[in-house]
């Protein structure tokens, strides 16, 4: 392996790529948005929010790179999943980078789960990220290579407290992750998920603000993990990126664990 400074710029280097990436106004969605954007790729955020996704562009635009641009679509439609794919296509003429970020959590007892409750669990976290590469994958399967990162989490490899609804669907986007991979290794296609713990997001704050006591929750949460705290959301963006890059040629089918050792 030649070691020279180029291997180290070009392992980590998106010039030319084009990324989608759902989801994308706010937390681990956004940093990713920000590292892919810093290493020249051209991006497509999504989001249900016009405004946020507007706020969350005009803050990119801020550091150097590409043109970043939003689109608001909902991926539990799985129309405007196709809207997403052929509006990149329209955009950049190609895709490269999926990166299916999209999720909505509520903790509940199972008594407590409507059908509408599990239909926007469900429909968010697995069914738009499946349909998302359904209308994606013809695409990649063009340039005979391609990217696709699942947003998973610690609950899509075990059992949460509180959290049937979520951990069915995001127990079931690992294993999509994985039937995935296989039919598309042939295809030069690479598709693996991201497994975060607690991560320091609005969607954390959201659950909080549902605590009845939220400070001591906090406190009880963060003393459970290993490593004494909570993750960043940059710090799930660097895997992601690692995953979207040329560093992880040989990995795909995988489910990464990015979470302090929780699950471990
Ligand atoms: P976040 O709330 O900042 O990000 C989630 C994004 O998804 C938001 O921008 C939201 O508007 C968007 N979204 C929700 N429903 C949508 C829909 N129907 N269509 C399009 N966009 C939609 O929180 P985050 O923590 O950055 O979440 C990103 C991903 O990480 C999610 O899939 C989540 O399940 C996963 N995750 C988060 C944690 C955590 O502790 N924060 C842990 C494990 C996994």
């Amino acid at each position: 392996m030649n070691l020279e400074p180029s291997f180290f710029k070009n392992q980590f280097n998106f010039s030319g790529k084009v990324a989608i990436i759902t989801g994308g106004s706010s937390g681990i969605g956004f940093e990713t948005a920000r590292i892919l954007l810093a290493g020249g790729a051209r991006v497509l955020l999504t989001g249900r929010d016009g405004i946020k996704g507007e706020k969350a562009v005009r803050e990119l635009e801020k550091q150097p790179g590409p043109k970043v641009n939003f689109l608001k679509a909902d991926v539990s439609k799985p129309d405007q999943c196709e809207k997403i794919v052929c509006s990149t296509i329209k955009l950049y003429g190609k895709i490269d980078i999926v990166i299916n970020n999209a999720g909505v959590f509520k903790a509940n007892p199972i008594e407590n789960v409507t059908e509408k409750e599990f239909d926007w669990i469900v429909d968010t976290n697995l069914k738009g990220a499946f349909f998302i590469c359904k209308y994606a994958v013809p695409f990649l399967k063009r340039n005979r290579a391609g990217a696709v990162i699942n947003v998973s989490s610690d609950a899509g490899l075990q059992g949460n407290k509180l959290s049937s609804a979520y951990c069915a669907s995001k127990g079931g986007l690992t294993l999509f992750t994985k039937a995935l991979a296989l039919d598309l290794a042939s295809f030069g296609i690479r598709v693996n998920c991201v497994c975060p713990g607690d991560i320091s997001t609005p969607m954390l704050d959201k659950d909080l603000e549902t605590r009845s006591d939220p400070k001591q929750y906090l406190n009880a949460l963060t003393e459970s993990y290993p490593v004494g705290r909570l993750g960043d959301p940059e710090e799930v963006a660097s895997v992601i990126c690692f995953l979207a890059s040329g560093a992880s040629d040989f990995v795909t089918g995988a489910a990464w664990s990015v979470d302090g050792g929780i699950t471990a």
